[in-house]
């Protein structure tokens, strides 16, 4: 189960700014929810502690019925798409999506088929043995979200500053991710500032202010 629950969640900086405060949640397994709320009111925090970024103050973070607080952000069963997501550009588009999967340790025939499946989903089959620095940013895009889904997680997390460069590659980020969530049935939480954004997507979203949860709709 790929459910997330948050339960009394909060982040006290070492600074002492409480950056959340109190938030609990329940996310259903499979669904899509967006965070929303202004620059500064703790939506990355909350990313960065389900994906074990950041250290939890208090509070619980569970996946399914699991506790999440103590286990290695490796082992967490999700990824993550943020902005300084770290390609290496001089391998190939394969190597870089590989990646994870190696660290695992899984057969390599299990890796080519998961890296190719997922190059096929995304449309960048063709640039798979071409070398990172060789590619547009829409693809280097592409690839860091394929890194991401070969690693079959249950849970994508994505920042809004993942695709902040231009509109375009927002939408087609946008397009990525809900594929995903409807073809792989990934629960997704995705964080933007951007209001029409938020709305436009026609999915449950979060409303954040000083840390708080201040509606859902
Ligand atoms: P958002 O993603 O909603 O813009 P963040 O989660 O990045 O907000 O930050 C929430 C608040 O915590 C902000 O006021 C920010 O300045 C503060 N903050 C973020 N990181 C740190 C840190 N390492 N030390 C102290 N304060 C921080
Ligand atoms: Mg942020």
């Amino acid at each position: 189960m790929a459910s997330v629950t948050l339960e009394h969640l909060t982040k006290t900086y070492p600074n002492g700014f409480l950056s959340v405060n109190d938030v609990s949640l329940e996310i259903e397994d499979g669904e899509f929810v967006i965070f929303h709320g202004p620059s500064g009111c703790g939506k990355s925090t909350i990313l960065r502690m389900i994906g074990g970024l950041e250290d939890i103050t208090s509070g619980s973070i569970y996946l399914g019925t699991d506790l999440l607080n103590d286990i290695l952000p490796r082992d967490r069963r999700l990824a993550m798409a943020f902005q300084n997501y770290t390609l290496y550009r001089h391998f190939n588009a394969y190597d870089n999506m590989a990646l994870g999967l190696r660290l695992r340790d899984l057969p390599r025939t299990i890796i080519d088929s998961r890296v190719k499946e997922a190059a096929e989903f995304l449309g960048i089959t063709k640039v798979l043995d071409k070398k990172i620095k060789a590619l547009s940013d829409a693809d280097k895009q592409r690839v860091a979200l394929g890194r991401a889904i070969v690693c079959h997680p249950k849970v994508l997390l994505v920042d809004e500053d993942f695709a902040r460069q231009n509109d375009s590659r927002r939408r087609e980020m946008l397009h990525d991710i809900l594929a995903i969530n409807a073809k792989y049935k990934t629960t997704i939480l995705y964080v933007t500032n951007n209001y029409e954004e938020a709305i436009g997507l026609n999915k449950k979203i979060v409303y954040m202010k000083d840390g708080k949860i201040t509606g859902i709709r």
